[in-house]
């Protein structure tokens, strides 16, 4: 069995079948045997009904979901609701089949936004007629495994079956011949081996990034600070698009990091299910470990922590941390984080900021902030991140910015 555990206490909350080749097996199987009739089904139905399974799901799993991924539980509710309307936005499409056919796909999730990312790729692959076996992060899959097995009731046998257990059950899922197809959302590194691996597979990868944010000379810094922080900070820092990195231009360097430093104060860290909380705790001990790590090399190295850091007690509490004087000497700038952690970086020059910006992997979104929104939209042009956005990052309401940050397929 495989133990799953409440970051906000460190302790085990309960064990999930570690699965291996022999269910690998038999999952496959039984996806290949279901896409036949599953992909020349009307699956209008299908789909909506495992919105409404979603929906209903909320109020039992919700919880769940906080307990062992840490978040808050409002934000649990909101992936269970941003998950509900993914089904049925693909409920309404009709695509076209492949000429290469379909089959069984490896659906492979990450920690974060267990629910979330998981359906973002079963909706998509059941409207377009195939089959999935999932598998959930080993650091959470509680929630995934219960919902699987609630949308399995509104679906025909061997369409969706989850697994879970401890690496390297993704690579046994990945080796396995039946396997048509692989969407993953995780971590660069993994993504890399999985391209250099021998069986031949299509791949959907959605990897990790390093987000820059660029504040421009003159910018009012309580205009932006709140909305900065919370690009960076959301999920606890925890989201492949959240800034990793700002680089302030010019005399309002520290008008920048007090402002940022003034919302990260403020800012309720706590366990996910009370009341309040904006902010849980990291999801796990190596992230921790991790973020604590990179953020004592930093101070080593001359940043400046302003505020955050490490809390004392149980659980993997981590204030959220503003780190003043960072340089792109520095792994806390140059490596995503992935955590409560945000380094700026003082510039001269806005070639400066944008020179830094793109040295290292320039990251999956990029932002530029200032007053002059035509200047900002110019400086943006010149950023290599796959999406630029002036003023804004995850291009949210607050409150729900992260929910559908996924779905360009809505805007
Ligand atoms: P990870 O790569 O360690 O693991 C992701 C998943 O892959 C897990 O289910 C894991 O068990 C599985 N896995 C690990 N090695 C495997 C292998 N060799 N073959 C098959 N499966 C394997 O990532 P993580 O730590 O769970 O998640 C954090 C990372 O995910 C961050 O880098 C983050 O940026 C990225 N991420 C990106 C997005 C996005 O939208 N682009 C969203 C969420 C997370």
């Amino acid at each position: 069995m495989l133990a799953v555990e409440d970051p906000a206490t460190g302790q085990r909350i309960t064990a999930v079948p570690d699965c291996g080749p022999a269910e690998v097996d038999k999952a496959v199987r039984a996806a290949a045997g279901a896409w036949p009739a599953w992909h020349v089904s009307d699956r209008h139905a299908a789909l909506t009904s495992c919105a409404v399974v979603v929906e209903e799901a909320a109020p039992v799993l919700a919880p769940v979901l906080s307990e062992e991924q840490g978040k808050p539980l409002h934000e649990a509710e909101a992936e269970f609701a941003e998950a509900a309307s993914r089904f049925r936005y693909f409920a309404g499409l009709r695509p076209e089949p492949r000429a290469d056919g379909g089959g069984p796909v490896a659906a492979i999730t990450p920690w974060n936004f267990p629910v979330q990312s998981a359906v973002a790729k079963l909706a998509p692959a059941f409207a377009a007629g195939n089959t999935v076996v999932l598998k959930p992060s080993p650091r959470t899959p509680l929630t995934t495994l219960h919902l699987g097995r609630m949308l399995a009731q509104v679906l025909p046998p061997g369409v969706l079956t989850v697994l879970t257990g401890r690496d390297p059950l993704g690579e046994y899922l990945l080796a396995h011949p039946g396997i048509r197809q692989v969407d993953f959302t995780g971590s660069a590194d993994t993504g890399k081996r999985m391209a250099a691996a021998p069986e031949w597979r299509r791949l959907t990868l959605e990897l990790g990034g390093n987000d820059p944010a660029i504040v421009l000379p003159g910018t009012d810094p309580a205009a932006i600070a709140e909305r900065l922080f919370w690009s960076a900070f959301a999920n606890c820092g925890q989201l492949g698009v959240a800034v990793e990195r700002v680089y302030a231009v010019g005399p309002g360097y520290d008008g920048v990091v007090e402002a940022l430093a003034a919302v990260a104060a403020r800012v309720v860290v706590g366990d996910g299910r009370t009341p309040g909380t904006q902010l849980g705790p990291v999801n796990n001990r190596p992230r921790y470990d991790r973020v604590t790590g990179l953020t004592d090399e930093a101070r080593a190295d001359g940043a400046r922590i302003v505020t955050g850091g490490p809390l004392d007690g149980p659980g993997y509490f981590f204030a959220p941390a503003i780190l003043a004087e960072a340089h792109d000497g520095m792994r806390v700038v140059t490596e995503e984080q992935f955590g409560p952690v945000l380094p700026v970086v003082r510039c001269s020059t806005v070639d400066e900021a944008v020179g830094l910006a793109n040295a290292t992997a320039p990251g999956l979104c990029g932002s530029v902030w200032g007053a002059d929104e035509e200047y900002a939209a110019e400086v943006a042009a010149r950023l290599g991140s796959g999406t630029v956005r002036v003023n804004a990052h995850l291009a949210m309401p607050v409150g729900s910015r992260w929910s559908a940050s996924r779905a360009g397929l809505r805007a």
